[in-house]
């Protein structure tokens, strides 16, 4: 039997991230995809900041910004043709809290913002680097089995040709809310259990204006919301959990919701695509199980309020990635995995319960309402939209890394390095950490003395001096020219302790 470093299930995008994340750092990788093709389902439309970050760091700037700037193009126009003011619109607000716009006057770092990237968009984008990468993406491979021990695990998938198996040293999940590896490897997912019913629908309409106007429309009975694309209705029925989600949306049952959640009376004249889906919100209480590891939603589900999901699972792979591929070069205890559960979960965790929120302020009932009026109130206040802003965005996001430093723990955005062309970002597209040096060298002779290949040093004129680790996690910081805690968070993370 052949054997591979990773297998990583699943070519969703947490999937392919993981798997650019490992190859980068010099691990082999093989990534099994049960879909032929990638899923046509409309799903995420916005695109969080870190998780943009996490890819202009790895090459991927030009192609968001392209894809950002077709879709924002077809919202102008939808928006205006429906008599909405587009340009007032996006100079006031950025994003929502459970439909209750965020204003943007009040924002902490404005310019680390969500950015009109959807699913689709960012699955091509991260197949084409994949693919420029030259990693082995198998389409039409079910993994249905896998025997995890001390020294690897034996993955068994099948496929066209038949059923397959291969050693490898980990296997990582990335195979969505429902994922088989998380159940065969036997995670505990507690959580609650579903309640409301979901629906995200493209189709054409035979009378749109008869709809309710565009935005998140509360009704006594559920939720609505028409665009910010042509044909894309979203739908809230808190009245039952789905009794089948898997069964096809039909066009009848499209326009009876309608009817029921916001007394449109139209007709469906074709239909796109429908999905239906639930409000169940759980989280592992591992990440990782031996040599079985889980990222993006195999991990966490939740409802998709906010828009919170997709970032999530990616900057999950950011974290995960570089960790393992040190620990399989031998370059770092196996201990330094379990950092990943340490340093996540606790963000799943915060978003779990913001999404939790977020539903019971939709909800159609009267305590629901003035709960929500309250909410309506509370976000004029500065403070309370800039925090909640911070928290949709993520960027309330810091690891606990166990020092009391205001900057350590969180992830950096990009920074123009004095004269040199080269900006932080600029210096990670190949996956490394960086050690700015404003000490006139002595931080890097810390790292020489650290031997590690990993870190890129580049001296700086102006201070702090930090140390930045590959997911972009600032790891140590120093305001004056000396380079005290550097070589103890060097080998931290960066070279193996014995
Ligand atoms: C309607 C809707 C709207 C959303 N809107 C947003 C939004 O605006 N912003 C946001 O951030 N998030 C949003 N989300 C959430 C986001 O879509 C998910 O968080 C994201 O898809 C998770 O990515 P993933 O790679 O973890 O899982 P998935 O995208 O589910 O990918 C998992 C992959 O694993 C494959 N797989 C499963 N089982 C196997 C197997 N046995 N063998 C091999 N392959 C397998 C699947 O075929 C799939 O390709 C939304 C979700 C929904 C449903």
């Amino acid at each position: 039997m052949k054997s591979i470093d990773v297998v990583v299930v699943g070519a969703g995008p947490v999937g392919l991230l993981t798997a650019i994340e490992l190859t980068l750092a010099g691990a082999s990788v093989l990534v099994l995809e049960r879909l032929a093709t990638p899923s046509p389902a409309m799903k995420a439309m916005a695109l969080g900041p870190l998780a943009c970050e996490a890819l202009q760091r790895r090459g991927m700037g030009a192609a968001i910004a392209g894809e950002e700037a077709r879709n924002l193009a077809v919202m102008q126009q939808f928006t205006e043709q429906n008599g909405a003011d587009w340009r007032a619109r996006m100079g006031k607000y950025s994003g929502h809290f459970a439909g209750l716009l965020i204003r943007k006057d009040a924002q902490r770092e404005p310019q680390r913002r969500v950015r009109a990237v959807n699913q689709q968009g960012l699955e091509a984008m991260l197949g084409e680097r994949a693919r420029a990468l030259g990693i082995d993406v198998r389409r039409e491979c079910d993994v249905t089995g896998l025997e995890a021990d001390d020294d690897g695990v034996t993955v068994t998938w099948a496929s066209p040709a038949g059923e397959q198996r291969l050693r490898c040293a980990y296997l990582v999940g990335c195979d969505g809310g429902r994922s088989p590896v998380r159940k065969m490897a036997g995670f505990a997912f507690p959580g609650t259990a579903p309640t409301t019913t979901f629906y995200q629908v493209m189709a054409d309409i035979d009378h749109p204006e008869r709809l309710l106007p565009l935005g998140w429309r509360r009704t006594p009975r559920g939720v609505f919301s028409y665009g910010p694309v042509p044909g894309r209705l979203f739908m809230l029925d808190f009245s039952r959990a789905p009794e089948n989600r898997e069964a096809p949306v039909t066009r009848e049952e499209v326009e009876a919701l309608l009817r029921h959640i916001s007394d449109a009376d139209v007709r469906v004249t074709a239909l796109e695509s429908g999905s239906r889906w639930a409000d169940n919100t759980r989280l592992v209480d591992t990440y990782r199980q031996g040599r079985v590891l889980l990222a993006g939603d195999a991990a966490h589900v939740h409802s998709p309020f906010g828009g919170q999901g997709l970032s999530l699972g990616l900057l999950d792979a950011t974290n995960l990635g570089w960790k393992l591929a040190a620990v399989i070069r031998g370059e770092m205890p196996d201990s330094l995995l379990d950092t990943y559960t340490a340093e996540r979960r606790p963000v799943a965790e915060a978003v779990l319960a913001n999404t939790l929120a977020q539903a019971a302020l939709l909800r159609p009932d009267p305590q629901s309402g003035a709960m929500r009026e309250l909410m309506t109130e509370l976000m004029q206040v500065d403070d309370v939209n800039q925090r909640i802003s911070d928290m949709v965005r993520g960027l309330s996001t810091r690891y606990d890394l166990g020092t009391t430093h205001d900057d350590v723990g969180q992830l950096a955005s990009d920074l123009h390095l004095g004269d040199s062309t080269a900006s932080l970002y600029d210096l990670m597209q190949e996956g490394t950490g960086v050690l700015l040096d404003a000490t006139s060298g002595n931080a890097a002779s810390a790292l020489a003395q650290a031997s590690t290949q990993r870190v890129h040093c580049v001296a700086v004129d102006q201070g702090p001096s930090m140390l930045i680790r590959p997911d972009a996690c600032i790891a140590w910081v120093n305001a004056e020219a000396t380079t005290h805690g550097l070589p103890e968070a060097l080998l931290r993370w960066f070279r193996r302790g014995d």
